[in-house]
């Protein structure tokens, strides 16, 4: 097997495409030398060998260290210096780098080669100075990364001499100090029972030696881990021949992009620093110059620079992020890579290369990320970075984009506050159906339990409203109106009236007023990249939606119909509606005209809401659930305010308290949400499924009437049975039929049912006779199969599960493909087994998940469906799951 692939300029067998063998730097290092560009010479150590590596149990195999020496003679012959020889030294950096970046994961050693002969020709031929600063660096850098020296005894010496001399900085120290600095650093070493080897092969072995090992120490491990990195075989080690920015004004150091990261324009873009080493920069002693002033003071290098960012771009076909050193006018090119950008500018730079020739449509749609995407469609803050030391505590990033508002304590005053002009962050412990107008009229959502489907997070996807939940380091006390948490050991209150600003998409809650910057939504631009994607992807996407409203916002953001409307949010939906509810449910004859006046109050306002959605949804489908929740989610907390409720019922409808009461307290259950809900209502209450697909049918019918184009489709949920199938298709089917009689309309219509329990994927094959349609509930599919209840384990366990690794992932968040996912799959065989044709669909909250969309679109699906605003993501990544 071939270990090292070499590279100087214009010379290298290896290239971009080898990132897994040569690690991401590796490959592109080797890509730079065979373009012609100046790198400083050096070779690659493949990912094999690190596998190898650890194979053998942290061994260097033999056949390597030959391989290595032959790979720095051939160094040695380019550079005309020799490893080792204090008369014309040659030093070498030893870096990590694996196919996948793990920044600041892995370990570097740099000036390999100094010793204490070498460095008096370095000195010799570079000054003492340097010589020194760059023997104190190999010293400190190789004691703690490769002999396990703590890194604080060095500091702790660095620090003792500045002081004995009263300097600030380390540049400040001259020749003499540095000396001092190198005997006391090798004292270090001797108080630790190690000493620096002298002999540089020795030196350069135990590098990359410990290169090596940093692969799987625990901080690395763990990094892989969050970010879900598998299937590695290690790092590449690349070992490279030192160049240094601080041999005085005709040397720097510099980062440049080749446009600009935040808003696309095509320009040379960054930062250089004369006369510094690349640290310098970062340690921000000095502040660099913008990267355009390098033409007033380096002319004939900028112009090199410019041609190689500009070649180089061509060459990789997307933005470079590239780094470089100039060595006394020489200018060395050192990494470069794909560059992050914003999604302002990835958006711009994604279009202006395949206009410029360089990438085609499809690359210019995989080229924007859903990030991206997400980003331009929510409004942002200005500058993340400007507050990160008001950030109090981190969240589950439930609902993206920014929201700053003064802090509330409930849904009321979240209304009251708006109404007269606040901004209010709506903070609750949980949210339930009864805060929905807290929620809308609040900026943003804050919770201190409760996970990715919970009430607050979906109910805040839906309306695009920034939205933090499980926030368990917050405490809220509510009579006191106050917002306690820690920190730094101490407990600090925040008041109502405070103000807070929420970050949904990365789930951090700020305190104070974080300036905001509009939403980024070119129109043009934008417009021109959706219909690329809209060309490429396969699924369809449909929306959640529950409101005329919500359906137009929708439909302009690209749905084509409507996978699921809740019809209980309709309920939800004003006081009169949540009274009209509670009267039918307290009322338990079924004849009596308490109950009839209610279902029929219930019926016009479905029959109105539909009418408007249908109309918003013209021609397209509209998918509508029948009532779904367990009916005690339309009461009250047990509580006064329960008490009050029975008492007012009671009155109205002309029955004993104690019989209200115990109907109503007798709709609480041990287990909700395995309860009486789902189809399981409609069945022990056929009156309900009745009214409903009245309602739809005699709304479709009106709409018919006037011209529109109407297909409803109606969705029996949490259906485990196929009697349960049987029992609500007659009653709906009947419905239709009484519809047709009375109005002369018939309404085209299909049923289906929703997969929600593993039950139903397991008789998928026997629904699907019954079925016209299936949509994957995956919310409380994924409840079902995990067996972990989708409103508290958030504060449970989940969130310790995905912080320590034990999941990698919520499963509400992105679905578990494995596990449910294998649901999906076999409920996907045995019911297009049934009927070939079978629609499908998910109406889950994974719908508008990007990593979920591209299982979705690989088990053939027909379409997803998402809140109104996830819809332009969910197109962008159903076309990048397609090509
Ligand atoms: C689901 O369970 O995935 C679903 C869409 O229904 P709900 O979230 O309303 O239970
Ligand atoms: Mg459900």
């Amino acid at each position: 097997i071939r270990r090292i692939y070499p590279f100087s300029r214009g010379n290298s067998d290896g290239n971009k495409a080898m990132k897994e063998l040569l690690g991401g730097k590796g490959a592109n290092l080797c890509e730079m030398a065979r373009c012609g560009l100046n790198v400083p010479p050096g070779f690659t150590i493949t990912t094999e060998v690190c596998e190898e590596f650890h194979r053998c149990g942290g061994q260097l195999p033999d056949e390597l260290l030959e391989d290595v020496r032959k790979a720095v003679a051939g160094v040695e012959a380019e550079m005309g210096l020799k490893f080792g020889d204090a008369n014309a030294p040659l030093l070498f950096s030893v870096r990590s780098g694996a196919a996948v970046s793990m920044p600041g994961m892995m370990d570097t050693v740099l000036n390999l080669g100094l010793n204490d002969q070498v460095v008096e020709g370095f000195a010799a031929k570079y000054g003492a100075r340097f010589a020194m600063d760059c023997y104190r660096r190999l010293l400190q850098m190789f004691g703690d990364v490769v002999l396990g020296i703590p890194h604080e005894a060095f500091e702790a010496k660095l620090t003792a001499i500045k002081a004995a001399k009263g300097l600030q900085f380390d540049v400040q120290m001259d020749a003499d100090d540095l000396r001092s600095l190198v005997g006391l650093y090798k004292q270090v070493y001797v108080d630790h029972g190690q000493e620096l080897p002298q002999d540089p092969w020795q030196q350069m072995y135990m590098g990359i030696n410990a290169v090596f090992k940093s692969w799987n120490i625990p901080r690395a491990i763990k990094y892989r881990e969050i970010n879900k990195i598998t299937g590695l075989k290690g790092t590449a080690v690349n070992v490279q021949t030192m160049v240094y920015g601080n041999m005085g004004d005709t040397s720097g150091t510099g980062v440049c992009f080749t446009r600009n990261p935040a808003n696309g324009e095509r320009e040379l873009f960054g930062e250089f620093l004369i006369n510094a080493q690349g640290e310098d920069v970062v340690a921000g002693i000095r502040t660099p110059m913008p990267i355009k002033h390098m033409a007033d003071v380096m002319p004939p290098i900028y112009a090199e620079l410019v041609a190689n960012t500009t070649m180089l771009e061509k060459h990789m076909k997307d933005m470079q992020d590239v780094e470089f050193t100039v060595q006394e006018g020489k200018l060395f090119m050192l990494q470069c890579r794909n560059g992050k950008r914003t999604g302002t500018a990835a958006l711009r730079i994604a279009l202006e290369l395949e206009a410029e020739g360089l990438i085609s449509k499809d690359e210019a749609v995989c080229m924007v990320e859903p990030r991206h995407l997400d980003q331009l469609l929510h409004p942002q803050f200005e500058d993340e970075k400007k507050y990160a030391k008001d950030v109090i505590t981190r969240g589950l990033a439930a609902s993206p984009g920014a929201a700053v508002g003064r802090l509330v304590f409930s849904a009321e005053e979240a209304e009251e506050w708006a109404a007269r002009g606040e901004r209010v962050v709506l903070c609750r412990h949980e949210t339930s159906p009864e805060d929905v107008g807290g929620m809308h009229a609040a900026q943003g959502i804050l919770t201190c339990r409760g996970g990715m489907t919970s009430h607050a997070a979906v109910v805040a996807r839906g309306w695009g409203k920034p939205c933090v939940c499980g926030c368990e380091a917050l405490h809220i006390d509510l009579k006191a109106k106050t917002l306690v948490y820690e920190a730094n050991g101490q407990e600090v209150i925040l008041n109502e009236g405070d103000w807070v600003s929420l970050n949904g998409t990365t789930g951090e809650v700020i305190v104070g007023q974080q300036p905001l910057r509009k939403p980024e939504v070119q129109g043009g631009n934008l417009g021109k990249l959706m219909s690329w994607v809209d060309k490429a992807r396969r699924l369809r996407v449909l929306t959640n939606a529950d409101t005329p409203e919500d359906a137009l916002v929708a439909r302009t953001n690209g749905a084509q119909g409507i996978g699921l409307c809740r019809t209980e949010h309709m309920f939800f939906a004003t006081h009169e509606r949540i009274a009209a509810v509670r009267r039918m449910i307290a009322e338990e004859e079924l004849d009596s005209s308490h109950k009839m006046e209610a279902l029929d109050e219930l019926k016009r306002y479905q029959r109105e809401d539909f009418e408007g959605i249908f109309k918003a949804m013209d021609g397209l489908p509209v998918t509508i659930r029948l009532l779904d929740p367990p009916l005690h989610e339309f009461l009250p907390q047990e509580g006064p305010a329960m008490e009050a409720l029975c008492r007012q019922l009671a009155e109205e409808l002309g029955a004993s308290l104690e019989r209200v009461e115990g109907r109503l307290n007798g709709l609480r259950e041990v287990n909700p949400m395995m309860g009486l809900r789902g189809c399981r209502l409609g069945i022990v209450h056929p009156e309900i499924t009745e009214m409903q697909a009245t309602a739809i049918f005699e709304a479709a019918a009106a709409v018919i009437k006037e011209g529109g184009h109407v297909h409803p489709h109606i969705m029996v949920p949490l259906v485990a049975t196929t009697d349960e199938m049987d029992h609500q298709l007659a009653i709906i089917h009947a419905a239709a039929k009484a519809v047709a009689a009375a109005s002369g309309v018939q309404v085209p219509y299909k049923v289906g049912t929703m997969i929600e329990v593993p039950r139903a994927a397991l008789q998928a094959g026997h629904l699907a006779e019954r079925a016209e349609f299936f949509s994957f509930g995956t919310n409380d599919l994924t409840q079902m199969t995990f067996g972990i209840s989708r409103d508290d384990a958030q504060a449970k366990f989940l969130s310790h599960y995905t912080r320590s690794g034990i999941l990698q992932t919520d499963p509400f968040d992105t679905l578990d493909v494995i596990g449910v996912g294998e649901m999906v799959k076999i409920a996907v065989e045995r019911g297009r087994a049934t009927k070939p044709n079978l629609e499908l669909g998910i109406c889950g909250e994974h719908g508008g998940d990007p990593a979920s969309i591209s299982f979705f679109n690989k088990v053939g699906l027909d379409y997803v469906s998402c809140s109104p605003l996830r819809v332009p993501i969910a197109r962008l990544a159903a076309a990048q799951a397609a090509i």
